[in-house]
């Protein structure tokens, strides 16, 4: 029988790019298939979208029989969506990709060839970012600095992304194994062992719309979060930690001054400043005790970690 590529794609209000990126793919995938033989099918995982995204993407599965929809009854994110995409792909090899074109299909064909030869981890490595500010890059290369600091034996590929392909065994053990609420379902990939080889592959600008990853929309949908559903509560020690740790620093340059002037009394400076830091680092200690706190919480309440509303196919629509 002909082996078989799932591309996972996670949707989540991408109804400005969609057609975009379903007639750049699938002319790739279809010459991709005529050369080696491989069959593909496109599972489009709607993330709860509330643009126009799934009608779209029903005009895609009743026009192609490559095309499954897992219509996800609410937004639940990208992990999730990615993860969903993973269980109910049917493949030999599986593909997760974003659907705003940053992550190029014309590496499929490579991708394939990869797991061909018997890998069965792609990780695919920027080199270069179109989209991404000089703040993105910092923070995203600080960010695997100290992942890999701190994390022991575990590494992560820097730069890697949510860009990857995985051979059916793999996705067997994150389908039965990696079910964790919290997830970082690049870092598990990494981390699976087997055979692992790795691609470039240069991130273009989004094709349309705005990326969804956007800091005061993160913050302030958990502000408004009811306590039992949040835990942004358990969490508020480490912005705590970090607004005394600034008033402490904006006291001692105070402190130093007055100390020039010599209209500071005796020890009230060293005092306040040490005071004020303390404190600082308690509350980050405790916030980040808070962080794995909330993590085991979510954990223990072992709530799904999407819930599916329909699977949308050539045959239609089956809901769950
Ligand atoms: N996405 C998703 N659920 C979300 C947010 C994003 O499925 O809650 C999808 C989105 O449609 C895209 C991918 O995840 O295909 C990456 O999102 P985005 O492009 O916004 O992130 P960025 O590339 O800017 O990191
Ligand atoms: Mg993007």
């Amino acid at each position: 029988m002909a082996k078989k590529i799932s591309i996972v794609v996670s949707v989540y209000n991408e109804e400005l790019g969609l057609h975009q990126f379903y007639d750049h793919t699938s002319p790739i995938l279809n010459e991709m298939s005529k050369k080696t033989g491989w069959d593909y099918e496109m599972i489009f995982v709607n993330d709860g979208s509330r643009d126009g995204s799934l009608d779209i993407l029903r005009e895609f599965a009743a026009a192609d029989d490559h095309v499954a929809v897992v219509n996800f009854a609410a937004n639940r994110g990208h992990e999730a969506a990615m993860i969903a995409g993973i269980d109910y792909a049917s493949g030999d090899g599986v593909v997760c990709m974003d659907a705003d074109l940053q992550h190029p299909p014309e590496s499929i064909p490579a991708i394939v060839e990869k797991l061909e030869a018997g890998y069965d981890v792609v990780s695919m490595v920027r080199t270069s970012r179109a989209d991404a500010g000089l703040f993105k890059r910092i923070t995203s290369a600080a960010f695997y600095k100290v992942m890999n600091a701190m994390s022991g034996k575990t590494k992560f590929e820097n730069n890697s992304s949510d860009f990857f392909a995985i051979s059916r065994r793999v996705a067997l053990v994150l389908k039965n194994d990696y079910r964790e609420r919290v997830r970082f379902l690049r870092g598990y990939v990494q981390n699976v062992g087997f055979k692992k080889t790795t691609l470039e592959f240069e991130a273009s600008a989004r094709v349309a719309g705005e990326s969804n990853y956007n800091l005061k929309a993160l913050i302030k949908l958990s502000l408004n979060a009811i306590c039992n559903f949040s835990d942004v509560p358990l969490k508020m020690g480490i912005y705590a930690g970090v607004v005394s740790i600034v008033a402490a620093l904006i006291l001692m340059i105070y402190s130093i001054v007055q100390y020039f002037l010599g209209t500071a009394p005796d020890g009230y400076s060293t005092l306040i400043v040490v005071l004020c830091f303390m404190f600082g680092v308690l509350f980050i200690i405790l916030g980040f005790i808070s962080e794995y706190l909330a993590i085991i919480f979510a954990e223990v309440k072992n709530r799904p970690i999407y819930i599916v509303d329909s699977i949308i196919t050539k045959d239609g629509e089956e809901l769950k």
